[in-house]
């Protein structure tokens, strides 16, 4: 692969203000195509309507703008060739993903409640992840044919390993018939569901390299099964250690102090990138800088590899 076609991506979902974890997210995976000449977008991840808000969508913009964090062009959007990537512009591209889904047999109706789910589900994950039981499932094999009533569409995953090898965590191996279950790829409200959309703009917006949390690591498997059935080539993944709070859980909007709204109030966007670096092993001390600053220091081998960075105190 030449440097010129690396392209990396921060894909945020607009259901609030940005905080301390999201920039971790945003920074390490601006530096880590950056650092190699690289491409990086910006993708407004707003397909569930009923959590997604426009203006959180142009305040992420203002939070990036003001850390130092510039995107790249974007493409198939209303609001020119600066504007990032946006979801809900982007249905027509899910769609036919779906069809060629749907023409393989693979896709089946699902009418269960969330209760009926909870009820007849597999022993759930250590993570929470919910194992689907397959109950709606058709007891033939496939090919299915999707019958056109109400309800979620699932798509039927294999019994076998899905391997794959994470540029922090190494090499990966799970089984999506055992780990998750056959997978919603179109709720039941109609909105498409996140790993469909994914999988599609990923390719079509040629990203290379996907950086994002840790606690998305499975989803790369259900991400690299959608890839093989839509034959489209799949991205190189980085996941990165969860920042978490002083009580072990990871950091969110329930962390109001060190959501970006606050803490542009008394910090400056160097010295948030300075705390940062530091905390990925940079640079020796939090000292203030700017992004760009540590194109030079960034080097993945310095990254800690855990799952968790604990004690992020509620201000920094
Ligand atoms: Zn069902």
């Amino acid at each position: 692969m030449t440097t010129a076609a690396l392209r990396g991506r921060f894909a945020p979902s607009p259901s609030g203000r940005m905080h301390l974890g999201n920039v971790w997210a945003a920074l390490l995976s601006w530096l880590s195509v950056k650092s190699r000449g690289g491409q990086w977008i910006l993708r407004i991840e707003d397909l569930d309507p009923g959590r997604s808000k426009e203006e959180y969508a142009r305040l992420i913009e203002d939070d990036l703008h003001w850390l130092g964090l510039d995107w790249d062009e974007g493409g198939l959007s209303a609001e020119g060739p600066h504007a990032p990537y946006v979801q809900s512009l982007r249905s027509g591209l899910y769609a036919d993903a779906f069809r060629k889904l749907e023409e393989k047999g693979l896709l089946y109706r699902c009418r269960c409640t969330r209760a009926d789910i909870m009820a007849t589900q597999a022993p759930h994950q250590a993570d929470g992840r919910v194992v689907y039981s397959g109950r709606c499932r058709p007891s033939a094999r496939p090919p299915f044919t999707l019958s056109d009533e109400r309800g979620a569409v699932r798509l039927c995953v294999p019994d076998r390993e899905v391997n794959f090898t994470d540029a922090l965590f190494g090499p990966q191996s799970f089984n999506l018939a055992q780990q998750c279950g056959d997978f919603v790829v179109r709720r039941a409200d109609g909105a498409w569901a996140y790993q469909l959309a994914v999988v599609v703009d990923d390719a079509e917006m040629g990203v290379t390299e996907v950086a994002r949390g840790c606690d998305l690591l499975f989803s790369a498997a259900q991400q690299l099964y959608l890839y093989d059935l839509l034959e489209l080539p799949a991205p190189e993944f980085l996941h990165l250690p969860l920042l978490c709070n002083a009580s072990g859980q990871r950091l969110s909007k329930r962390d109001a102090s060190l959501s970006l709204e606050e803490l542009r109030k008394h910090r400056s966007p160097e010295e948030i990138i300075g705390y940062l670096a530091h905390l990925a092993g940079l640079i020796p001390r939090p000292e203030a800088c700017r992004p760009a600053d540590l194109l030079e220091a960034y080097d993945l081998r310095k990254l800690p590899c855990t799952n968790n960075i604990t004690d992020i105190a509620p201000t920094i």
